[in-house]
């Protein structure tokens, strides 16, 4: 196996045969020896550096029914809230004095803010934070309404593919979403100019090792800024409450694999990572990550953005915990830096 490793440093790319043998057979051993090259590999184009982001979840409502997801249409069980606008730039503000400089929009697809509320608020926090970046994260748009918050300031857009197999896709969504349709929202928005994201989580109902290969090549395809990726953990009130959640190996595993695929790209180690193991994080960076996103939304609402259940979001997973986080970074060599981070990624593809 370690000779697949190899190969992928060399070039960057595996055969989709490649892919999925080196990932069913993924051992310890073989882990220790990716985790090593992908952190000489990250270190070459970033060194010490981790990038922070300010997660702002500004709605829990949805229209639509993900499976797996807490804050689904479906669920009734829930408390919805949204933010005002308000509400959201104060989430700034506050973010901006800890050392901020990105701010992530996070949300359900909520239709009370339309693209004109959207492009307000986008004007507004740009207005009051020109030296920061605005990261969106609200799902399925048109074009059309991509277009419209590019042009009123949003830098970048995060849209995990989820899945790239459609079977799979299918399994995991109702009918009314398609895997095409978001790879498609994926190109196009390349294709405006943000630095866009997309992922996928790891140890999904049925996944498979070759859903997995399919979902590497179609990210090598797409050439992604950031990869977001993060264990399935399941939610209590879905079809997929008596599942086991992804494993804190593999999804290590598939991040020192995306670091050596794509060495300049973006890796946050995410919050469902410090949820399944609380040193999930560090391990995280220590296996390539490079970003992590503390929560900024207000803390009586934080428990409400309920994905999956027992969601970290307190201590180090807070934006108030930052010195926490710097501290546990410092810990393991690393340093959190006040920076955008933009991506080395170029936009041509
Ligand atoms: N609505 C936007 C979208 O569709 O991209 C952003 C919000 S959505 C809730 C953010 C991400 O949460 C999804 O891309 C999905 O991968 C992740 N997620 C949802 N439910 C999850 C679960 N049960 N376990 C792990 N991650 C989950």
């Amino acid at each position: 196996m370690k000779e697949l490793i190899c190969e992928l440093e060399e070039n960057q790319a595996l055969s989709k045969e490649k892919w999925e043998r080196l990932i069913k057979n993924a051992d310890q051993n073989v882990a220790n020896f990716l985790f090593e090259r992908a952190v000489v590999i990250r270190k070459k184009y970033y060194g010490n550096d981790i990038y922070i982001r300010g997660l702002i979840e500004f709605t829990n409502y949805c229209k639509n029914d993900c499976y797996y997801c807490g804050i689904r249409k479906a669920n009734k069980n829930i408390e919805r809230y949204r933010l005002t606008e308000q509400q959201i730039i104060s989430c700034c503000e506050q973010g901006y004095d800890l050392g901020f400089r990105t701010f992530v929009l996070q949300g359900g697809e909520d239709g009370y803010f339309s693209d004109e509320k959207m492009c307000f608020l986008i004007q507004n926090i740009k207005k009051k934070f020109p030296d920061c970046a605005i990261t969106l994260s609200i799902g399925e748009k048109t074009e059309n309404a991509y277009q419209k918050y590019y042009n009123a300031g949003a830098d970048r857009y995060l849209l995990r593919h989820e899945t790239f197999d459609e079977a799979h896709y299918g399994m995991l969504h109702p009918a009314l979403l398609s895997a095409k349709n978001r790879q498609k929202c994926l190109f196009e928005l390349k294709n405006i100019g943000y630095q866009t994201g997309s992922g996928f989580m790891v140890g999904s109902p049925g996944q498979t090792p070759e859903h997995l290969a399919k979902d590497m090549l179609f990210l090598k395809k797409l050439n992604p800024h950031m990869v977001g990726i993060g264990p399935f953990i399941p939610h209590h009130d879905t079809r997929f409450k008596d599942e086991k959640a992804g494993t804190l190996f593999q999804t290590l595993f598939m991040l020192g694999l995306l670091r050596l695929m794509l060495p300049k790209t973006l890796l946050p180690a995410t919050t469902a990572l410090g949820t399944i193991a609380p040193e999930g994080r560090k391990l995280g960076v220590l296996a390539g990550a490079n970003v992590v996103m503390p929560n900024l939304t207000p803390k009586d609402k934080r428990k409400q953005y309920s994905l999956y259940d027992h969601k970290r979001c307190m201590g180090d997973e807070a934006a108030e915990g930052l010195q926490l986080l710097k501290k546990e970074m410092r810990e393991i060599g690393y340093q959190v830096i006040i920076d955008r981070g933009d991506s080395l990624v170029s936009n041509d593809n």
